[in-house]
Protein backbone atom coordinates (compact mmCIF):
# COMPACT_ATOMS: atom_id res chain seq x y z
CA UNK A 1 0.00 0.00 0.00
CA UNK A 2 1.44 3.61 -0.97
CA UNK A 3 -0.33 6.63 0.61
CA UNK A 4 0.93 9.89 0.15
CA UNK A 5 -0.09 12.00 3.27
CA UNK A 6 1.59 15.41 3.21
CA UNK A 7 2.06 18.38 3.82
CA UNK A 8 1.39 17.87 7.48
CA UNK A 9 -0.80 20.73 8.92
CA UNK A 10 0.92 23.08 9.67
CA UNK A 11 -0.59 22.93 13.45
CA UNK A 12 1.05 19.48 13.64
CA UNK A 13 4.37 20.60 12.68
CA UNK A 14 6.81 20.10 15.92
CA UNK A 15 9.61 22.54 14.57
CA UNK A 16 9.98 24.32 11.74
CA UNK A 17 13.83 25.16 12.62
CA UNK A 18 15.93 22.04 11.54
CA UNK A 19 17.94 19.78 13.99
CA UNK A 20 20.35 22.71 15.90
CA UNK A 21 23.31 20.61 16.95
CA UNK A 22 26.35 21.05 19.17
CA UNK A 23 28.83 22.57 16.60
CA UNK A 24 31.39 18.81 17.56
CA UNK A 25 28.55 17.17 16.54
CA UNK A 26 27.13 18.89 13.74
CA UNK A 27 30.59 18.20 11.88
CA UNK A 28 30.43 14.44 12.67
CA UNK A 29 27.01 14.67 10.56
CA UNK A 30 27.59 13.46 6.67
CA UNK A 31 26.04 15.88 4.18
CA UNK A 32 22.97 14.89 2.77
CA UNK A 33 23.01 15.66 -0.99
CA UNK A 34 20.01 16.58 -3.17
CA UNK A 35 19.42 13.46 -5.63
CA UNK A 36 20.69 11.39 -2.65
CA UNK A 37 18.67 8.41 -0.64
CA UNK A 38 19.52 7.52 3.04
CA UNK A 39 18.38 4.14 4.38
CA UNK A 40 17.58 4.86 8.04
CA UNK A 41 17.00 3.21 10.82
CA UNK A 42 14.34 4.84 13.25
CA UNK A 43 14.73 2.77 16.06
CA UNK A 44 12.17 0.38 18.09
CA UNK A 45 9.50 3.19 18.78
CA UNK A 46 10.73 5.51 21.62
CA UNK A 47 11.48 8.88 19.91
CA UNK A 48 14.36 9.57 22.05
CA UNK A 49 16.18 5.96 20.66
CA UNK A 50 15.92 7.84 16.99
CA UNK A 51 20.02 8.46 16.37
CA UNK A 52 21.07 11.96 15.58
CA UNK A 53 22.26 11.26 12.60
CA UNK A 54 18.96 10.07 11.77
CA UNK A 55 17.05 12.95 13.55
CA UNK A 56 19.45 14.77 11.18
CA UNK A 57 18.25 13.00 7.98
CA UNK A 58 14.82 13.63 9.10
CA UNK A 59 15.13 17.15 9.45
CA UNK A 60 16.55 17.51 5.99
CA UNK A 61 14.49 15.23 3.77
CA UNK A 62 12.19 16.50 1.44
CA UNK A 63 10.27 13.27 0.87
CA UNK A 64 10.33 10.65 3.66
CA UNK A 65 8.63 6.49 2.17
CA UNK A 66 8.37 4.74 5.64
CA UNK A 67 7.15 1.63 7.16
CA UNK A 68 4.32 0.29 8.94
CA UNK A 69 6.49 0.34 12.13
CA UNK A 70 7.54 3.24 12.23
CA UNK A 71 6.20 5.43 15.08
CA UNK A 72 4.47 8.48 14.48
CA UNK A 73 6.68 11.05 16.60
CA UNK A 74 9.66 10.23 14.89
CA UNK A 75 8.00 11.66 11.33
CA UNK A 76 7.59 14.66 13.19
CA UNK A 77 11.23 15.24 13.43
CA UNK A 78 10.79 16.33 9.55
CA UNK A 79 10.18 19.32 8.13
CA UNK A 80 6.29 20.22 7.88
CA UNK A 81 6.39 20.27 4.38
CA UNK A 82 8.45 17.50 3.90
CA UNK A 83 5.90 14.43 1.99
CA UNK A 84 5.73 11.47 3.49
CA UNK A 85 4.76 8.41 1.41
CA UNK A 86 3.56 5.19 3.33
CA UNK A 87 4.88 2.52 1.65
CA UNK A 88 3.94 -0.51 4.55
CA UNK A 89 1.46 -3.14 4.60
CA UNK A 90 -1.65 -2.34 6.37
CA UNK A 91 -5.04 -3.96 7.24
CA UNK A 92 -4.53 -7.30 5.20
CA UNK A 93 -3.54 -5.15 2.45
CA UNK A 94 -0.10 -6.03 0.87
CA UNK A 95 2.95 -4.65 0.80
CA UNK A 96 4.63 -2.90 -2.17
CA UNK A 97 7.11 -4.80 -4.08
CA UNK A 98 10.24 -4.43 -3.19
CA UNK A 99 11.06 -3.47 -6.85
CA UNK A 100 8.35 -0.77 -6.47
CA UNK A 101 9.42 0.73 -3.21
CA UNK A 102 12.99 1.17 -4.79
CA UNK A 103 11.09 2.85 -8.07
CA UNK A 104 9.79 5.25 -6.01
CA UNK A 105 13.01 5.91 -3.93
CA UNK A 106 14.69 6.27 -7.25
CA UNK A 107 12.51 8.60 -9.21
CA UNK A 108 12.22 10.85 -5.98
CA UNK A 109 15.93 11.03 -6.04
CA UNK A 110 16.32 11.81 -9.60
CA UNK A 111 13.84 14.57 -9.55
CA UNK A 112 16.40 16.21 -7.02
CA UNK A 113 14.65 15.45 -3.63
CA UNK A 114 16.84 14.67 -0.40
CA UNK A 115 14.63 10.82 0.38
CA UNK A 116 14.68 9.12 3.22
CA UNK A 117 13.56 5.55 3.42
CA UNK A 118 12.97 5.65 7.30
CA UNK A 119 12.78 1.79 8.31
CA UNK A 120 11.87 0.45 11.78
CA UNK A 121 14.63 -0.76 14.42
CA UNK A 122 17.66 -1.21 12.02
CA UNK A 123 17.50 -1.08 8.28
CA UNK A 124 19.42 -4.00 7.74
CA UNK A 125 17.98 -6.74 10.49
CA UNK A 126 15.52 -8.16 8.67
CA UNK A 127 13.63 -5.10 7.40
CA UNK A 128 14.84 -6.06 3.28
CA UNK A 129 17.26 -3.02 3.95
CA UNK A 130 19.55 -4.37 2.24
CA UNK A 131 17.47 -5.14 -0.74
CA UNK A 132 16.75 -1.53 -1.06
CA UNK A 133 19.89 -0.79 -1.13
CA UNK A 134 21.12 -3.34 -3.85
CA UNK A 135 18.32 -2.01 -5.92
CA UNK A 136 19.64 1.98 -5.44
CA UNK A 137 23.47 0.68 -6.55
CA UNK A 138 21.86 -1.23 -9.30
CA UNK A 139 20.32 2.47 -10.51
CA UNK A 140 23.18 4.23 -9.83
CA UNK A 141 21.16 6.52 -7.31
CA UNK A 142 23.75 7.92 -4.53
CA UNK A 143 22.42 6.64 -0.83
CA UNK A 144 24.30 5.64 2.79
CA UNK A 145 22.59 3.53 5.07
CA UNK A 146 22.29 5.01 8.51
CA UNK A 147 22.34 2.39 11.21
CA UNK A 148 19.35 2.02 13.94
CA UNK A 149 18.35 0.31 17.25
CA UNK A 150 17.04 -3.33 16.02
CA UNK A 151 14.15 -4.36 18.25
CA UNK A 152 15.53 -7.70 19.14
CA UNK A 153 18.52 -6.04 21.36
CA UNK A 154 17.67 -2.53 21.94
CA UNK A 155 14.23 -3.63 22.51
CA UNK A 156 14.76 -6.57 25.08
CA UNK A 157 17.04 -4.11 26.97
CA UNK A 158 14.35 -1.82 27.58
CA UNK A 159 12.16 -4.95 28.64
CA UNK A 160 15.19 -5.90 31.11
CA UNK A 161 16.63 -8.55 29.13
CA UNK A 162 20.13 -7.95 28.63
CA UNK A 163 21.01 -10.21 24.82
CA UNK A 164 24.46 -10.77 26.88
CA UNK A 165 25.14 -11.61 30.03
CA UNK A 166 29.27 -13.35 31.23
CA UNK A 167 27.86 -16.16 33.40
CA UNK A 168 24.71 -16.96 30.85
CA UNK A 169 25.92 -16.97 27.41
CA UNK A 170 28.48 -16.32 24.93
CA UNK A 171 26.85 -16.58 21.79
CA UNK A 172 23.34 -14.68 20.40
CA UNK A 173 21.36 -15.69 17.93
CA UNK A 174 19.23 -13.43 15.99
CA UNK A 175 16.57 -15.46 13.60
CA UNK A 176 13.76 -14.82 11.80
CA UNK A 177 10.85 -18.26 11.13
CA UNK A 178 10.04 -16.70 8.26
CA UNK A 179 11.36 -17.08 5.21
CA UNK A 180 10.12 -14.72 1.70
CA UNK A 181 6.78 -16.71 1.32
CA UNK A 182 5.44 -15.92 5.03
CA UNK A 183 5.41 -19.96 6.13
CA UNK A 184 8.16 -21.71 8.33
CA UNK A 185 11.90 -21.52 7.14
CA UNK A 186 12.96 -24.40 5.50
CA UNK A 187 16.53 -22.83 5.67
CA UNK A 188 16.67 -22.89 9.39
CA UNK A 189 18.56 -25.72 10.87
CA UNK A 190 16.50 -26.49 14.37
CA UNK A 191 19.34 -29.15 15.50
CA UNK A 192 22.26 -26.88 15.35
CA UNK A 193 20.31 -24.05 16.75
CA UNK A 194 19.37 -25.58 19.51
CA UNK A 195 22.48 -27.13 20.38
CA UNK A 196 24.82 -24.32 19.62
CA UNK A 197 22.76 -20.87 20.23
CA UNK A 198 22.15 -20.28 23.79
CA UNK A 199 19.86 -17.38 23.54
CA UNK A 200 17.59 -17.16 20.43
CA UNK A 201 15.90 -13.96 19.58
CA UNK A 202 13.41 -14.41 16.98
CA UNK A 203 12.06 -11.46 14.66
CA UNK A 204 8.54 -11.76 13.36
CA UNK A 205 7.71 -15.17 15.14
CA UNK A 206 4.15 -14.19 17.23
CA UNK A 207 2.12 -16.27 14.65
CA UNK A 208 4.49 -19.21 14.20
CA UNK A 209 5.23 -19.38 18.29
CA UNK A 210 3.81 -22.54 18.97
CA UNK A 211 5.37 -24.40 15.80
CA UNK A 212 8.92 -22.58 16.81
CA UNK A 213 8.82 -23.39 20.43
CA UNK A 214 8.28 -27.07 19.01
CA UNK A 215 11.04 -27.27 16.69
CA UNK A 216 12.81 -26.25 19.31
CA UNK A 217 11.47 -28.71 22.03
CA UNK A 218 11.92 -31.57 19.17
CA UNK A 219 15.56 -30.62 18.89
CA UNK A 220 16.64 -30.88 22.97
CA UNK A 221 15.54 -27.71 24.53
CA UNK A 222 14.25 -28.01 27.48
CA UNK A 223 10.47 -27.30 27.69
CA UNK A 224 10.90 -25.20 31.54
CA UNK A 225 13.55 -23.41 29.42
CA UNK A 226 12.59 -19.53 30.08
CA UNK A 227 11.07 -17.75 27.26
CA UNK A 228 9.87 -13.92 27.02
CA UNK A 229 7.56 -12.32 24.15
CA UNK A 230 8.34 -8.61 24.44
CA UNK A 231 5.57 -6.69 22.54
CA UNK A 232 5.60 -3.32 21.41
CA UNK A 233 9.48 -2.80 23.05
CA UNK A 234 10.62 1.03 24.15
CA UNK A 235 6.61 2.15 23.47
CA UNK A 236 4.02 3.28 26.02
CA UNK A 237 2.47 -0.22 25.02
CA UNK A 238 5.29 -2.25 25.87
CA UNK A 239 4.20 -5.69 26.96
CA UNK A 240 6.52 -8.23 28.23
CA UNK A 241 5.43 -11.57 29.34
CA UNK A 242 7.33 -14.26 30.71
CA UNK A 243 6.99 -18.36 29.96
CA UNK A 244 8.56 -20.85 28.86
CA UNK A 245 8.77 -22.84 26.11
CA UNK A 246 6.83 -25.39 26.74
CA UNK A 247 4.13 -23.14 27.19
CA UNK A 248 4.89 -21.33 23.91
CA UNK A 249 4.52 -24.47 22.27
CA UNK A 250 0.87 -24.03 23.71
CA UNK A 251 0.08 -20.58 23.20
CA UNK A 252 -0.48 -19.81 26.52
CA UNK A 253 -0.02 -16.62 28.06
CA UNK A 254 0.01 -14.87 25.39
CA UNK A 255 -3.74 -13.97 24.54
CA UNK A 256 -3.68 -10.78 25.84
CA UNK A 257 -0.59 -9.52 23.24
CA UNK A 258 -0.55 -7.76 20.12
CA UNK A 259 2.27 -7.76 17.86
CA UNK A 260 4.99 -6.58 17.07
CA UNK A 261 6.93 -8.81 19.13
CA UNK A 262 10.50 -10.22 19.53
CA UNK A 263 10.44 -13.83 21.17
CA UNK A 264 13.06 -14.34 23.65
CA UNK A 265 14.46 -17.97 24.50
CA UNK A 266 17.27 -18.51 26.91
CA UNK A 267 18.75 -17.97 30.37
CA UNK A 268 19.12 -14.26 30.01
CA UNK A 269 15.15 -13.89 30.01
CA UNK A 270 15.58 -14.99 33.93
CA UNK A 271 17.09 -11.32 34.63
CA UNK A 272 13.87 -9.72 33.28
CA UNK A 273 12.22 -9.12 37.16
CA UNK A 274 15.29 -7.39 38.07
CA UNK A 275 16.90 -5.08 35.96
CA UNK A 276 12.96 -4.49 34.18
CA UNK A 277 12.23 -3.30 37.46
CA UNK A 278 15.05 -1.31 37.76
CA UNK A 279 14.29 1.07 34.37
CA UNK A 280 12.98 4.07 34.60
CA UNK A 281 9.34 3.07 33.12
CA UNK A 282 8.92 -0.47 34.54
CA UNK A 283 7.71 -2.62 32.05
CA UNK A 284 4.42 -4.84 32.77
CA UNK A 285 6.17 -8.27 33.68
CA UNK A 286 3.44 -10.58 33.93
CA UNK A 287 4.91 -14.42 35.39
CA UNK A 288 3.48 -16.93 33.46
N1 LIG B 1 14.41 -3.87 11.14
C1 LIG B 1 13.63 -4.15 12.33
C2 LIG B 1 12.95 -5.51 12.24
C3 LIG B 1 11.96 -5.61 11.11
S1 LIG B 1 11.16 -7.15 11.07
C4 LIG B 1 14.54 -4.06 13.56
O1 LIG B 1 15.76 -3.97 13.41
O2 LIG B 1 14.03 -4.05 14.68
C5 LIG B 1 9.70 -6.79 12.02
C6 LIG B 1 9.77 -7.53 13.35
O3 LIG B 1 10.60 -6.81 14.25
C7 LIG B 1 8.44 -7.65 14.05
O4 LIG B 1 7.68 -8.72 13.55
C8 LIG B 1 8.90 -7.91 15.47
O5 LIG B 1 9.35 -9.23 15.62
C9 LIG B 1 10.11 -6.99 15.55
N2 LIG B 1 9.81 -5.67 16.12
C10 LIG B 1 9.96 -4.48 15.53
N3 LIG B 1 9.65 -3.47 16.39
C11 LIG B 1 9.33 -4.06 17.55
C12 LIG B 1 8.95 -3.57 18.84
N4 LIG B 1 8.83 -2.26 19.10
N5 LIG B 1 8.70 -4.48 19.82
C13 LIG B 1 8.82 -5.79 19.60
N6 LIG B 1 9.17 -6.31 18.40
C14 LIG B 1 9.43 -5.46 17.41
Amino acid sequence: MVRRMSPMPSHETPSPTPLVLPPALARAMPPFPPGAVWLVGAGPGDPGLVTLQAAHALAQADAIYFDALVNEEVLRLARGDCERVFVGKRAGCPSPKQSEITALLVTAARAGKRVVRLKGGDPYVFGRGAEEAQGLVASGTPFRVSPGVTAGIGGLAAAGIPVTHRDVNQSVTLLTAHDASGGLSQRLDWAALSAGSPVLVVYMGFRLMDVIADRLLDAGRPADEPVAVVANATTPRQQVVRTTLGRLAARLDVDNVAPPAIIVVGGVVALAPVLGLAAAAAPEVVEA
